[in-house]
C-alpha cells in the first residue's frame, strides 16, 4: 500500500482531495494534514471584513472533504521532514510518514520583516489569525466611539492586492457601521499594485482617497505601539496596524535540504515535481516553477489543482507526470469596499457594480464546488 501525505488544505489540494472523491485511489493510503480544519478562500475574505459575506461563507471545511476522498485528515502544522526517512512531522512530533508527499502549505508572513511587527500588529498570515482578532478589534472600536471616544486611526501595511483590498473593506465597514475611524495604507517605496497595469493603479489611487483611505507611498521602517515610522523619516500615528506585507517562504522545506528558489519557495519544475526530491510535489504560493516564475496569488494555486492531482495520481502509478505551463496573464478581480470591484487584465481594467458580480459569481461557486 503506497501512502501519499498532502501538506495543507490549499487551494491546489482542494481540487486534489475532490478529484479523489470522484475517482477513488485504490492501493493508496492519503492523508491530509492541515493546522485548520478549514481552507479560507482569501479572494472573500474583504468582503467579509466590508461585511458583504458571513465567514461560513468564505471557507470550505477540510474534514468533509477528506471524508469524501476517502483520506485520513490530521489537523496539525507540518514542522519538520526527513526526506531520507520519508517522515514529515508535526509541531507535536506526530510522525507521518509517505512515500509521496505533496506540499501546498503557502505562503507565511515574515514577523521579522519590520522592526515591532511581530510586538504591535496584527498580520494577515495566518489568515485565521486575522480571522480571530477582526471581530474583537471591530467590537472595540465601535464601543469607544459609543463612549465618544476620538476616531481611531488605523493603517494596513502593504500595497499589494490584499493590503488594499483590505484597506478598503476596513474604510467600508466603519462608514457603514458609522463608527469614526481614519483609515491609512503605506504600500511600500514601490507604490500601490506594482505587479499589476497602470490603469488599476490609477484607478485605486483615485478611488481610496475618495473612499476614505489615506494614501503613503513610503516603506514602514519600525512599528511602536502607537505610530509607524516610516522610511523618509516621517512618523504617522496608529491605533491599529495591519501588516498585509506579502508572501515569505516557510522555513522547513529548505531546512529539510528540498532545492529551493533565492526567496527560500520550492523549486519545482513544469511537473511540480521538486527538482531536488521527484517524490516530492508542491504548488500553490508555496512553490516556485523554475524558468516560469509567477506572482503569488491564489489564481496560479487555483490553476495547478488539476495538473497537480494529474501528475501525483502518475507518478503514483509508475508513470511520468505531465508537463503545466502556468498561464502567463492572470485576471485580478479587485473589491473596493462596497459592492464595486475593479478587473484587471494584461494591461486593461475595467471597474464597475458588475465586475463585483461578476467577482462575487466565480467565488461563490468556488467555494460551494468544495464546501459540502
Ligand atoms: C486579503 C487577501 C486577499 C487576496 N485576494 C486574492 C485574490 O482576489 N485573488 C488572488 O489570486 N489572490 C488573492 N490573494 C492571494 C492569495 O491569498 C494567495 O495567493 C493564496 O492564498 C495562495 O494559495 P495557497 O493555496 O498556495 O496557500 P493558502 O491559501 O495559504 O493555503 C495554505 C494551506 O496550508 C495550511 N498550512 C500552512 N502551513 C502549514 C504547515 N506547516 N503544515 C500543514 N499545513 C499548513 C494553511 O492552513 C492553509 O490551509 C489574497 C490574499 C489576501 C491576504
Amino acid at each position: 500500500m503506497k501512502r501519499l501525505l498532502l501538506a495543507g488544505g490549499g487551494h491546489s489540494h482542494v481540487f486534489v482531495l475532490d478529484a479523489l472523491a470522484r475517482k477513488p485511489l485504490v492501493d493508496v493510503e492519503v492523508t491530509l494534514v492541515s493546522p485548520f480544519d478549514r481552507q479560507v478562500y482569501s479572494g472573500m475574505l474583504p468582503g467579509w471584513i466590508a461585511g458583504h459575506y458571513e465567514i461560513e461563507q468564505c471557507v470550505i471545511p477540510l474534514a468533509p472533504l477528506a471524508q469524501r476522498a476517502n483520506a485520513r485528515f490530521v489537523q496539525a502544522h507540518v514542522a519538520r521532514l526527513d526526506l531520507a526517512a520519508r517522515i514529515a512531522y508535526t509541531e507535536a512530533s506526530e510522525p507521518l510518514p509517505f512515500d509521496v508527499i505533496s506540499i501546498a502549505t503557502g505562503p507565511v508572513m515574515n514577523l521579522d520583516a519590520i522592526p515591532g511587527l511581530r510586538e504591535h500588529a496584527i498580520a494577515l498570515r495566518p489568515i485565521e489569525s486575522l480571522i480571530q482578532a477582526w471581530p474583537r478589534l471591530f467590537a472595540q472600536l465601535a464601543a469607544l466611539a459609543e463612549a465618544g471616544e476620538d476616531a481611531a486611526t488605523l493603517t494596513v501595511l502593504g500595497g499589494g492586492a490584499g493590503g488594499v483590498e483590505l484597506a478598503l473593506a476596513i474604510a467600508h465597514r466603519m462608514q457603514t457601521a458609522r463608527v469614526p475611524a481614519r483609515v491609512q495604507l503605506v504600500t511600500g517605496k514601490p507604490g500601490l499594485l506594482p505587479t499589476l497595469g497602470e490603469g488599476v493603479r490609477r484607478r485605486i489611487a483615485r478611488l481610496a482617497p475618495a473612499r476614505g483611505v489615506r494614501l503613503i507611498e513610503d516603506d514602514a521602517a519600525e512599528i511602536t505601539r502607537h505610530t509607524v515610522l516610516l522610511a523618509d523619516g516621517g512618523e504617522i500615528a496608529s491605533d491599529v496596524t495591519i501588516a498585509a506585507i506579502g508572501a515569505a517562504a516557510a522555513e522547513w522545506p529548505r531546512e529539510a535540504g528540498l532545492a529551493v528558489d533565492e526567496r527560500g519557495f520550492i523549486a519545482v519544475d513544469e511537473r511540480l515535481q521538486s527538482i531536488s526530491h521527484p517524490f516530492v510535489f508542491a504548488a500553490g504560493d508555496c512553490a516556485s516553477m523554475v524558468g516560469h516564475p509567477r506572482p503569488k496569488s491564489g489564481v496560479y494555486a487555483v490553476r495547478a489543482g488539476p495538473p497537480l492531482a494529474l501528475n501525483l495520481l502518475r507518478h503514483l502509478a509508475g508513470k511520468r507526470p505531465r508537463r503545466y505551463r502556468p498561464q502567463r496573464v492572470a485576471l485580478y478581480l479587485i473589491s473596493t469596499g462596497p459592492q464595486h470591484a475593479i478587473a484587471s487584465w494584461d494591461g486593461l481594467s475595467a471597474e464597475g457594480r458588475w465586475v463585483w458580480r461578476w467577482k462575487d459569481r466565480i467565488d461563490r461557486r468556488f467555494v460551494a464546488r468544495y464546501a459540502r
